[in-house]
């Protein structure tokens, strides 16, 4: 007996040491080990608390696991500050900590969005003269006062707990630390376990894939780190499938040809910028935000379709499939065919690109923007010419382009990229007389949370989108005794204070509302005398389809048929002019449907 109890005895020193070993990282950094989990677990903690105190039925296991990822996590950092006895380890681990908690603060209560690829993507294609915008709307504004104060009180708790730890260390008695041991075992089993989804996060093979991923796994990555790592596989994704949309581009199928060549034709297609449908007098707003768009409907040269949706509501996502002969309601991605220009270009056209938001520094490193694409090498060749300057305004890109571009060519195929209502739509028009026509008293809406500068934000607005109407109305003079077909589109939407306190595209659940202001674009078709007379069915057809329902990336589909193109990438089925037309599930950010939410009544 006295032996069986030496032996007990023995395995239990041995375990009581193997787990006071185990707790040590825990104990001798609580307050980092305390602040981390906390931190990085705000969310699901919230989570459970709440489903506590209103008798939620709630999944409590799914909510822990993340919690107690965060805790393996924070256990490894722990690990390390003990392993490298240098003080500096832990001061770099706080430093990097507290950076990027401001990051996550700034972001969230500014724009509501964490770390992710769109937002490395956006900071890559924001030019400078964006981000002095952006620093003087975002930075210095009483949220990111607010932000900074709660974030040095953050730093404080920490620092405070880190100078009164050292004390209380003493205290923890050997029972305490054997337990804390215990958890520890439990935090590595379920931490290994959990690690996996880093492995699943290295095979995913496209940027979807990757949304998925993230959808999946959102309780377990929630942290900054995980973040940033997801953000980064997302940037290499994204660079793979640009090249892979050259290389399909460079073995376009060479069968475009015109209906009729011996005529000449000029289409331009019109790329409008953050364009709110319901500012537009054309779809109904009070005030003349598009006199001459409304002149030229009522002359009979111009059709507003009414039901038209962009497949997101950034810029980037939206061109790549404005500008690829693929359908995302069909599966296929814009990286899987070619590049739509390219066969305009093949069929006989010669591509003309103005681009107002062209960054004129394109940087390698930033391969990933969407500039990278639109001006990549093998893509370049297809333009028989670009813009050399861009302007504060889209009136002397207009003026630029009336004086530079040679459409002596028989067929041109005109792209204008503008700069539009963008973020801060003052910036965006001259303030001069004729063009600052709408004031703060003028203003349609009278929600109780305006104030004056909101409401002058709204004006300014306002005038942007006459601005743009007014440029619109230069181009349809400048084409009217031409054979010319021009198209208009906006990349998405926005919202200016329309149904919240809230302006800009920031990110949140996709309601009706947020569908309707951000996803809805104002889409026409504009047509000169001479066309219309050479192409009466086709007109008709337009006046007879403009309240069908279509997503914005097979547009393209209708410019192939306005411009005359047979291609063995025309599909009758997606042309919205096509009796042929077969309207299909419009999903919307991959993975939303849009049509589905749009008309749901909350
Ligand atoms: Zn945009």
């Amino acid at each position: 007996m006295p032996i069986i109890s030496s032996h007990l005895s023995l395995l239990f020193r041995h375990v009581a040491s193997y787990l006071r070993n185990l707790a040590a990282p825990i104990i001798q950094q609580l307050p980092f080990f305390l602040l981390y989990v906390v931190w990085t677990s705000k969310a699901p903690l919230f989570s459970l608390l709440y489903a506590a105190t209103h008798a939620l039925d709630f999944s409590v296991l799914e909510v822990s696991e993340g919690i107690v990822f965060n805790s393996f996590k924070a256990y490894l950092i722990c690990t390390l500050f003990c392993l490298v006895k240098h003080r500096w380890i832990k001061v770099v681990g706080y430093v990097v900590f507290f950076a990027l908690a401001l990051i996550y603060m700034f972001l969230g209560s500014t724009f509501r969005m964490d770390f992710s690829p769109m937002l490395l993507t956006l900071l890559a294609e924001t030019n400078a003269r964006e981000s002095a915008e952006f620093v003087s709307t975002f930075l210095l504004s009483t949220t990111t006062l607010r932000v900074m104060a709660e974030w040095a009180c953050i730093v404080a708790v920490a620092m405070g707990a880190e100078w009164l730890y050292p004390n209380l260390r003493k205290n923890i008695g050997r029972r305490v630390q054997m337990v804390i041991g215990g958890v520890a075992l439990l935090i590595i089993a379920c931490g290994c376990t959990d690690s996996k989804v880093y492995v699943s996060l290295f095979r995913t093979q496209s940027t979807k894939e990757l949304s998925l991923w993230d959808l999946d796994y959102a309780d377990l990555t929630s942290d900054s780190l995980s973040r940033i790592i997801m953000s980064a596989r997302g940037i290499y994704l994204k660079g793979e499938e640009m090249r892979e949309a050259v290389n399909h581009t460079l073995q376009i199928k060479c069968d475009a040809q015109l209906e009729m060549p011996a005529d000449s034709l000029c289409v331009v297609f019109v790329i409008g910028e953050s364009y709110i449908k319901y500012h537009s007098s054309l779809y109904g707003y009070p005030l003349p935000t598009a006199p001459r768009m409304k002149e030229e409907q009522q002359r009979g040269n111009l059709v507003a379709f009414t039901n038209v949706c962009a497949p997101y509501n950034n810029t980037t996502s939206v061109i790549r499939n404005l500008l690829s002969c693929n359908s995302l309601s069909h599966g296929e991605s814009w990286n899987e065919k070619p590049y739509f220009p390219a066969v305009m270009r093949q069929a006989g056209y010669n591509v003309l690109f103005w681009d107002n938001q062209r960054d004129m520094c394109t940087n390698a490193a930033f391969a990933f923007a969407l500039n990278a694409y639109l001006y990549h090498p093998e893509i370049r060749k297809y333009y028989s010419q670009t813009n050399k300057d861009c302007y504060d305004y889209d009136g002397p890109l207009i003026d630029d382009f009336f004086s530079n571009a040679n459409l002596a060519s028989k067929h041109s195929f005109v792209i204008l990229h503008l700069v539009g209502q963008h973020v801060l739509a003052g910036e965006r028009f001259p303030h001069t007389r004729e063009f600052e026509t709408f004031h703060t008293k003028d203003v349609p809406n009278q929600a109780s949370y305006l104030n004056q500068e909101k409401r002058q934000f709204i004006a300014d607005y306002d005038n942007a989108t006459r601005y743009n109407d007014y440029l619109m109305g230069r181009l349809f003079d400048y084409f009217r005794q031409k054979n010319a077909v021009i198209i208009y589109l906006s990349d998405h939407g926005e919202e200016i204070y329309d149904y919240q306190d809230q302006m800009g595209r920031v990110k949140g659940e996709l309601t009706p509302q947020r569908v309707k202001y951000q996803y809805d674009v104002p889409f026409i078709v504009w047509t000169s005398d001479r066309y219309r007379n050479s192409h009466s069915t086709l007109i008709s057809d337009l006046e007879h389809t403009k309240d069908r329902p279509l997503m914005t990336d097979n547009a393209y589909q209708l410019i192939f048929r306005l411009a005359g193109v047979r291609s063995y990438y025309y599909h009758p089925e997606r042309d919205i002019s096509s009796p042929a037309y077969r309207p299909s599930k419009r999903i919307i950010e991959d993975m939303a449907d849009y049509d589905h939410i749009r008309w749901r009544i909350d």
